[in-house]
């Protein structure tokens, strides 16, 4: 509530919104979140580019739109940027799509300069007018990761929009990405004040950091989990961006994620040969069966399956996982990968899939109904992140019965817990960054499937009972709407 008793106002300023345009966790998020928000009882509305696709996806999932009268106009690099309003409900929240010629290249750009930077900013501009197009003036813009963090730097630093007083959170969903290029033309072009370029707001080592800029800027900062809350404060998480969060940390919070449990659910998915639940997991085995021929394999056999749902990048730990490929095939189990992403880590699996042929196998590329048959068909879900902001991946495969095996770091941290801990858990975790230490988590794994139905049963029981629902984290962001309100 506000100080006159009605209900916050939220914009959602988020350049993903599952299942239009999500590439990671971001997505999910924008996509799953705001409607928990206003179940909470927040007035929670979402602004999104209409990257190329995004409203033919809409047509397709039979959403009703309607082009806005108004539209809205920003002022960037000595030109107007005008981008058509098109309103949808999505799940329920009021959702902008923004179609301009700005949004028609690359969702994101593989090279950050100026030119590529610059729709990201326009975007933000837009998001900040587009109050007087819609007729309804949000209390706080709450902006995620880099590609929105120019929001509250035009809030703070913008010749026009510092003086409108807005309020703005910024949510960190990974901190490795941070929007960093040359300052030139951009501080010229942005409309910032030239002040706004230095050690304290958004310099960096001379180039411009929009994500810097952005926590510095925001009146208050989240990220998407308690441990990476407190991880991102350190150098070696961090590196030179650590004293800057160090010095925010009393606007820092950590939320962790929630899940959209309609959507990831093994009792209701579209997506799978066949349901099941906790109460009756028969399914599941078909599904194993379904996976193991799609990969060519022998579907009936007994060894465990393990899968991997992931962007092929650095920070998933896939080094870890080739270098150990012999190890992982002598266990005797079947490791099957979904994912894309830089070709060093494709390349890598490919060779170990090439020397283990019966063993190791990569789907590659990105397959949203493919990724739920790996979680509805995988018996252990391996995650060996190097660092893991809060991974959704872990809580999805747990939904459908397939036990984790992660590395100890961020949230993987809060979220898994290791069956071998007095208390018991629901997963296999480790500490060590290395092969050594992911396969001695892997190989309990492994033993306790092939020896123990019944403890393995109880494992899987434990993961698919855990509650990954907004509900929780969706009352923290409120209080955290609220206080800023104060
Ligand atoms: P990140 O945000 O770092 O990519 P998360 O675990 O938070 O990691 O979220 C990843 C999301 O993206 C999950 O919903 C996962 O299923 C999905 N995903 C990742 N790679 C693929 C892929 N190749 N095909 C389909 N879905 C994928």
């Amino acid at each position: 509530m506000t100080k006159s008793g009605s209900a916050v106002k939220v914009l959602f300023v988020t350049t993903e919104l599952a299942p239009f345009s999500k590439v990671g966790g971001l997505g999910d998020v924008a996509g799953s979140l705001p409607k928990a928000l206003r179940q909470a009882g927040v007035d929670v509305r979402v602004v999104t580019p209409a990257w190329p696709g995004v409203l033919e996806k809409a047509a397709a999932a039979g959403l009703k739109t309607t082009t806005v009268k108004t539209k809205v106009y920003a002022a960037y690099d000595w030109r107007i940027h005008k981008a058509e309003v098109i309103k949808a409900e999505v799940k329920g929240v009021p959702t902008y799509f923004l179609k301009a010629e700005d949004y028609t290249g690359d969702m994101y750009p593989s090279q950050l300069n100026f030119w590529t930077a610059s729709p990201f900013a326009v975007f933000c501009m837009q998001a900040l007018e587009l109050k007087d197009a819609i007729d309804w003036e949000p209390d706080i813009y709450h902006c995620h990761d880099w590609t929105s963090a120019f929001l509250p730097c035009a809030l703070a630093w913008h010749r026009h929009y510092r003086q409108t007083g807005g309020k703005s959170i910024m949510t960190l969903h990974n901190v490795a990405y941070q929007g960093i290029f040359e300052p030139s033309p951009f501080l010229e072009a942005s409309g910032l004040e030239p002040w706004s370029f230095s050690s304290s707001t958004m310099e960096f080592y001379g180039q411009v950091n929009l994500l810097k800029g952005g926590i510095v800027a925001a009146s208050a900062v989240s990220t998407v989990s308690p441990t990476y809350a407190n991880e991102i404060q350190t150098y070696e998480s961090t590196r030179e961006l650590s004293g800057i969060l160090y010095q925010q940390r009393s606007k820092l919070r950590g939320i962790l994620n929630g899940l959209d449990v309609k959507f990831w659910d093994p009792a209701g998915d579209k997506e799978i040969p066949a349901k099941f639940t906790v109460k009756d997991l028969k399914g599941k085995a078909a599904c194993k069966r379904e996976l193991l021929s799609r990969a060519g394999l022998d579907p009936n056999t007994e060894a465990p399956v393990i899968v991997c749902v992931s962007r092929l990048v650095e920070q998933k730990g896939f080094d870890m996982v080739f270098s150990a490929a012999s190890q992982i095939a002598e266990t005797g189990a079947k490791l099957l990968i979904l994912g894309s992403g830089n070709d060093w880590i494709e390349n890598g699996i490919m060779q170990a899939s090439e020397a283990y042929p019966q063993s190791i196998k990569l789907f590659k590329g990105y397959d949203e109904p493919l990724s739920h048959l790996m979680y509805a068909g995988g018996d252990i879900f391996l995650m060996p992140s190097v660092f893991e902001p809060c991974g959704l991946s872990q809580m999805i495969s747990m939904r459908y019965g397939t036990v984790p095996v992660v590395r100890e770091v961020g949230g993987l941290r809060d979220t898994v817990f290791d069956v071998d801990r007095p208390e018991g858990g629901n997963g296999f975790t480790f500490q060590t960054c290395d092969a050594e230490g992911m396969m001695w988590a892997l190989r309990r794994a492994v033993d306790r499937y092939n020896n123990d139905k019944t403890a393995w049963k109880k494992i899987m029981l434990e993961g698919m009972h855990e509650d990954f629902t907004w509900d929780k984290s969706a009352g923290l962001y409120k209080d955290m709407y609220e206080d800023l309100m104060q």
